[in-house]
């Protein structure tokens, strides 16, 4: 496309941009990172052979029952609590009747009339806006088995390991205006499950999954268009672009005065386009009934405090008390504070030494330089945030200076982790020359070295300090103590 199409292109989207409002409300199911089902003991983990964690409960062979997974219960209240929601105490199942090869039982359980958590919001910050966007519910539900349509060229197969795993479904008010805020959203939901541990957050591999709803309506209306449900989105990133290309095709609809269909879609991200899967002309009917064989079960006041008591501080507040109390950079906040991990590590490094500013630099600078240039993740890091905290001492002790810790120290540690710092710097020879003798040696050589510039400085260029100390810094081979040259050159200056 030449320039002036790109303008064209881009000034026809200003005008339908202020034209309609995009509404987007979201489904997010999260699966739960219990030991074993929602109803059974059979593993939930991902990833084994195919059709090994099927008990006879899984396969609803006749005569089995289920037993219900405490644990479950315990993660969905953690979620419900992180996201300011009602906890529902007196809950029970459901089954949500349909066909479906992948579906055993011929039902799925889920929660219907009493989802165990409504209302509450998620906070999402984009650019320098903060919104809350509203939950409608969270509600628990097992997953369904896995068709394998490629395994094979004659035949569909069936996974059932993952039939049965415990899932939360969190569904937000269509609340949210653009792709970006969907993206803002659904990044916010994955961090908070992945900071609560209740689930890895691995869109790819399935284990987080959004659909995405999307209407457009003229910018004064109040009614909700008519909807569309975009699936199979395995990114956060594809969430955005789905979005975007939906957003554009149903105002292309609306724009040449055709109407909108409701319809459930899919993405394919290799394209970048959506197609039809089915047309929803009425709602479906499931024939929701309570499950006869489990009970009703009623959170108590009890377990609900024990879960509060046991939630960890929240990104929100830490990233407040880093920045007030700490005195944290906005952004080095936010970044330590986006993954729990990280917060877990300069946690612990904070643990052996108050230089807060210290400890970032030293987790946003060297460690994160190096995490990035081997692909790694800080949880496999080779050395303890207590070795961190040794080299953050060591800078402030005076003994090095944080640009020779940081290379050669730093380099050498990693290489040979049991070591200590200080260890290192004495057989390297890097510790700081704070003998004054030596020091003063060196701050004699730059001055003599230099007659002009001490002429220029002592006439009112006093800049020129920088180059002194840089001088004395580059023949002591940065070992000289840098707050002795400060002071030397003063007193020899002025
Ligand atoms: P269903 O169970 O049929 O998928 P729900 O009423 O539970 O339908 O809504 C599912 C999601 O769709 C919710 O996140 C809701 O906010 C969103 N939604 C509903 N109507 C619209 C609409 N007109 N435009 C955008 N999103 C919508
Ligand atoms: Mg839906």
């Amino acid at each position: 496309m030449g320039d002036r199409g790109k303008l064209l292109c881009t000034f026809a989207s200003v005008i339908k941009n202020d034209k309609y409002q995009v509404v987007i409300g979201l489904e997010v199911h999260a699966q739960l990172l219990t030991k074993s089902k929602l109803f059974c003991g059979d593993s939930a983990a991902f990833g084994a052979a195919p059709n090994t964690h099927i008990s006879p409960i899984t396969l609803a062979h006749p005569g089995t029952l289920p037993k219900m997974n405490k644990e479950a219960i315990e993660y969905a209240v953690k979620l419900g609590l992180a996201l300011h929601c009602d906890i529902e105490q007196q809950n029970y199942f459901a089954r949500k009747n349909y066909f479906y090869p992948d579906l055993p039982k011929g039902y799925q359980v889920s929660q219907h009339t009493t989802p165990i958590c409504k209302n509450g919001t998620v906070r999402i910050k984009t650019g320098e806006i903060v919104r809350h966007i509203r939950l409608n519910r969270i509600h628990i539900e097992e997953d369904a088995g896995k068709s394998l349509h490629d395994a094979n060229d004659l035949y569909t197969s069936i996974d059932l390991n993952r039939a049965g795993v415990p899932l939360l479904e969190i569904v937000s008010e269509p609340d949210l205006h653009s792709s970006e805020e969907a993206f803002a959203y659904v990044t916010e939901l994955r961090r908070l499950v992945r900071w609560l541990n209740i689930c890895d957050g691995n869109m790819e591999e399935g284990s987080m999954r959004c659909d995405a709803n999307i209407s457009i309506r003229l910018k004064d209306e109040t009614k909700l268009g008519t909807r569309v449900e975009v699936k199979n989105l395995n990114s956060i990133r594809n969430v955005k672009r789905a979005i975007d290309f939906e957003v554009n095709r149903l105002i292309d609809i609306v724009e040449s005065g055709e109407k909108v269909l409701q319809q459930t879609r899919s993405y394919d991200a290799d394209a970048n386009t959506t197609f039809s899967l089915r047309s929803k002309e009425e709602a479906d009917d499931y024939r929701y009934f309570a499950d006869p064989d489990l009970t009703p079960f009623n959170i108590t006041d009890e377990f609900l405090q024990r879960v509060k008591a046991s939630l960890p501080a929240l990104p929100e507040e830490l990233e407040k008390k880093y920045k007030t109390e700490f005195c944290l950079a906005d952004y080095d906040a936010q970044v330590i504070c986006g993954d729990k991990t990280l917060v877990d590590f300069f946690e612990a490094i904070i643990q052996h030494t108050n230089n807060y500013k210290a400890a970032v630099n030293w987790l946003m600078g060297p460690v994160k330089s190096y995490l990035n240039e081997k692909d790694m993740d800080i949880s496999s890091f080779p050395l303890s945030p207590q070795k961190i905290s040794t080299l953050v001492q060591l800078v402030d002790d005076g003994k090095v200076n944080f640009s020779i810790a940081s290379s050669k120290i730093f380099t050498a540690l990693l290489a040979a982790p049991l070591k200590t710092p200080l260890q290192i710097a004495i057989e390297q020879n890097l510790l700081q020359e704070t003998d004054s003798g030596s020091v003063e040696a060196w701050v004699d050589e730059v001055i003599a070295k230099m007659p002009d510039k001490i002429k220029e400085y002592k006439s009112g260029k006093k800049g020129l300090i920088g180059l002194f100390v840089g001088e004395v810094k580059k023949i002591s081979k940065g070992k000289a103590d840098m707050n002795l040259v400060n002071k030397l050159l003063a007193e020899k200056l002025n």
